[in-house]
């Protein structure tokens, strides 16, 4: 099906649901984790010392045995204060002001959606501008937790390790996160997933849920879901949905 029927498709509707992964922000600067330019193959030297793949570095079990190591992969790595929205948050946004988008889900940690203007956007890994102590729950921003360079942050009440609100590999996404995607994705009449390689789970499960015919895949990679589509684009998010936004 080309691209014309799916503009004036997308244009008609008011159900229409993004669900997006690290390749949605990559316009903006910041890396994704397993293309050729991501994470996973410029994080070797800063892992290599400690043997252990990225992987294990950013999980739970890292946090509380190497919180050294696992701060400093996290501030490098997955920190990007200076990124901007780009041009697919832009029309995302744009699009749930006028009503097409019921809603965003996002594997992404990076906040850029909402700094968008996109509002119901369901985090299923978490986000990194949201921190909490691991003692006490109080909250802190992200300048309070990485405030000082190759500190551990702690907490000013109890001095238990002040941990970022993202699901780190290993933990639990949050049921109630969860439920709200899957409410949309499963009611959504078209389906635009993007820049995900589909490879994690559970989030790759969550297309399962999708009913609908209308199902659109813009990835530079091919992915596991691809002969699903009726749509797959393997070019740039942010080219295709200017495309789609205009005429
Ligand atoms: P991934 O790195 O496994 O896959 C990204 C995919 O996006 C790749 O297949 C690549 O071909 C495609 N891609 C990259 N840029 C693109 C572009 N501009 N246009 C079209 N396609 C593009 O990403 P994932 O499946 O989301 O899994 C990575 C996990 O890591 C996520 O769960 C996420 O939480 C986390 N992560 C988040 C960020 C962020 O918040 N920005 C960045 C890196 C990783």
């Amino acid at each position: 099906m080309n691209m014309r029927t799916l503009r004036e498709a997308i244009q008609k509707s008011d159900n229409v649901v993004f669900f997006g992964g690290a390749g949605t922000s990559t316009e903006s600067g910041i890396p994704d984790f397993r293309s050729a330019r991501g994470i996973y193959r410029g994080a070797t030297e800063s892992t290599a010392s400690a043997d252990l793949s990225p992987e294990e570095i950013l999980s739970a079990s890292s946090l509380e045995r190497h919180p050294q190591l696992f701060f400093q992969f996290y501030r490098e790595h997955l920190i990007h204060r200076e990124a901007l929205p780009n041009r697919a948050h832009q029309v995302l946004a744009r699009w749930e002001d006028r009503g097409i988008i019921r809603a965003v889900v996002t594997q992404n940690i990076d906040g850029l959606h909402q700094r968008a203007g996109s509002r119901c956007v369901h985090e299923l890994h978490g986000s990194v501008w949201r921190n909490y102590c691991q003692g006490c729950g109080r909250r802190y921003t992200l300048d309070e937790t990485l405030g000082i360079p190759g500190a551990i942050p702690r907490c000013a009440g109890c001095n238990a390790v002040v941990r970022p609100d993202v699901v780190l590999f290993g933990e639990m996404l949050d049921d109630s996160v969860v439920e709200a995607a899957i409410d949309a994705i499963s009611n959504a009449e078209i389906l635009i997933v993007a820049g995900s390689s589909l490879v994690v789970y559970p989030a790759a499960g969550f297309l399962d849920y999708y009913r609908g015919n209308h199902l659109v895949l813009i990835n530079r990679d091919p992915t596991p879901f691809d002969r699903r589509a009726q749509w797959v684009f393997r070019r740039s998010i942010g080219e295709v949905l200017t495309e789609l936004d205009s005429g």
